[in-house]
Parts: structure tokens; sequence; C-alpha cells
């Protein structure tokens, strides 16, 4: 039986001051992270260092 931690990340842009919350887990024992939602108006980028949140209006990086 597995199981996984779920969290909440509130993501905020820089720029527009955009918010909104993104739900994150990860499988027991695994140190790949996904993403199972995240907020209208925000991009996701998954990369080989990690999952990267974006504003889809400024097309900026938001910090989780
Ligand atoms: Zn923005």
């Amino acid at each position: 039986m597995s199981s996984s931690d779920r969290w909440v990340e509130n993501l905020r842009c820089p720029q527009c001051e955009k918010t909104g919350p993104a739900e994150l887990s990860q499988m027991d024992g695994s140190f790949d992270v996904q993403v199972d939602s995240f907020p209208e108006g925000f991009r996701v980028i998954e990369s080989v260092h990690g999952i990267n949140f974006y504003c889809s209006s400024c097309d900026c990086p938001v910090d989780p």
C-alpha cells in the first residue's frame, strides 16, 4: 500500500498580485512532486529541476 503527501501552495504573482492555491502531492519515498490542480490564470512548467509556476498574464515566474 502506498501513501502520499498532499499540500497546498499559495501562488502569488509578483507583478499583478494575482493569487491562487495550487495542490501538490508527493508519493512516499519519491522525490517527484506532482501537481494535482492549479488555479486559473497560472501555468505549470515541469522541468528536470522541478515544477515551476508562471503567471499566464504576465508570463513571469511565480514564487510558491
Ligand atoms: Zn501576473
